[in-house]
């Protein structure tokens, strides 16, 4: 038997009401904020994600599905921003009005250890906004993404803020971090001592215990709370916290968050729950100024964020399958299929039994599934009337045909 691959997962009739909630709560309150889904490819040129994600990143070091065709490599993409900002930059929107404001969702492929909370082919739906250099924006993504959470009930997650200043704050920083980690390298794993000629950053990201507690040493904490963003990258942090005050976002600074992707410069965040076990992010994002630059397009700044969509569903109560409205019963099927289609016309959800079985059996499966049933036996049929039963208080009228 040929069976779903490793990581991939299918989503059964059982749960896609839960995704048509996520789905629907994303249209509904991106558009309020007016912004505008945007569907890319899933796959694109291999370059894309090695430029715009960082080929000193573990997405494109070990994670990503790349394949030839026509001597072109192609890889499934692992995550949408550099996608978004391909067609942001291909479409010509920076002659758009600015901001520009977008949203997607849809699956990304990433070849990683498949585990709870994590999966190979995964779904992320994502803001991206264009065009504004100020804290305001910031703020604005940062306040949709609690507003979708609230509009799926979830109500208390923590959401975690850093700011990584601008490339000469992080060129500054990056200095100090590799000079307090430089005796302690022989004692980092592997993957930091990578990280440490790569992207030294990153090091702080580091799951690994061992490396973690090597960070608790006091010199290495010094230069973590230290003071290394210029006045000006400050001063935008400063005006973010003050609009999250005003929109009542509660956050909590973590100045380890640096997140794993490249792009980001300035504000950092990610949200978080208690309740998803060792995979707890829910939602990472950042303001990523150089990357339609980097990607062949005009500087423009942005600011953005992803949630990742099977995490979200394990955190929202699963949607109660509703009955169909009708079932229509009877033992002659053109009638049944002719009123079926009637009573659909009219709007309403509606089945009949395709068997043409006794009127018991039509009848217990109308009580399993729906919420009336329509019956048209040989009496309703002479008479030109329909039998309407309510099958929660078993209830029941004839009606004329013209009166339904
Ligand atoms: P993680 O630290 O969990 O690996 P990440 O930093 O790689 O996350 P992002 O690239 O920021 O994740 O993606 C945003 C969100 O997408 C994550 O917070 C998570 O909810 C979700 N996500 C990322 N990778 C996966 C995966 N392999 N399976 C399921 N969800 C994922
Ligand atoms: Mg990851």
């Amino acid at each position: 038997m040929i069976k779903a691959q490793k990581g991939t997962k299918d989503i059964l009739p059982a749960e896609v009401d839960n995704w048509h909630k996520m789905e629907e709560a994303a249209l509904d309150v991106f558009s309020k904020a007016n912004f505008r889904e945007i569907r890319t490819p899933i796959f694109e040129a291999t370059e894309l994600f090695a430029r715009g994600v960082g080929d000193s990143t573990d997405i494109v070091n070990k994670e990503m599905y790349t394949f030839e065709k026509s001597e072109r490599s192609l890889t499934l993409r692992p995550e949408n921003t550099a996608g978004v900002v391909r067609a942001y930059i291909e479409n010509g929107f920076s002659r758009l009005p600015q901001p520009v404001k977008l949203w997607y969702k849809g699956p990304m492929f990433r070849y990683e250890r498949p585990q709870a909370g994590r999966q190979r082919q995964f779904h992320q739906v994502g803001v991206e906004m264009f065009g504004v250099y100020e804290a305001s924006a910031d703020a604005e993504c940062i306040n949709l993404a609690v507003k979708y959470l609230n509009a799926l009930g979830l109500n208390d997650l923590e959401i975690e803020l850093n700011s990584l200043g601008c490339k000469d704050c992080r060129d500054k920083y990056r200095t100090a971090i590799k000079e307090v980690l430089k005796n302690e390298l022989p004692e980092l794993c592997d993957d930091c001592k990578y990280r440490y000629e790569k992207n030294p950053l990153r090091i702080l990201d580091c799951k690994n215990e061992s490396c973690k507690k090597i960070f608790e040493k006091k010199e290495i904490q010094e230069v973590i709370y230290s003071d290394y963003i210029c006045d000006e990258c400050k001063s935008h942090f400063e005006e973010l916290k003050g609009y999250l005050h005003v929109l009542k976002i509660p956050y909590k600074i973590n100045k380890l968050l640096v997140r794993g992707l490249d792009y980001y410069n300035r504000t950092v965040f990610e949200i978080k729950s208690n309740n998803l076990g060792s995979q707890n992010a829910v939602c990472g994002g950042g303001r990523y100024d150089s990357l339609v630059e980097t990607l062949g397009g005009a500087p423009t700044p942005a600011v953005g964020w992803a949630m990742g969509m099977e995490r979200l569903n394990s955190l929202i109560p699963p949607v109660v399958q509703k009955n169909i409205d009708a079932f229509v019963i009877s033992e002659n099927m053109a009638e049944a299929l002719k009123l079926t289609q009637e009573l659909r016309d009219k709007g309403k959800s509606v089945e009949f039994d395709y068997g043409a079985r006794k009127f018991k059996k039509q009848l217990d499966k109308a009580a399993k599934t729906a919420n009336y049933a329509y019956i048209l036996l040989e009496d309703e049929l002479k008479n030109n009337t329909v039998t309407v039963k309510n099958l929660l208080t078993s209830e029941q009228k004839t009606l004329r045909r013209s009166e339904i």
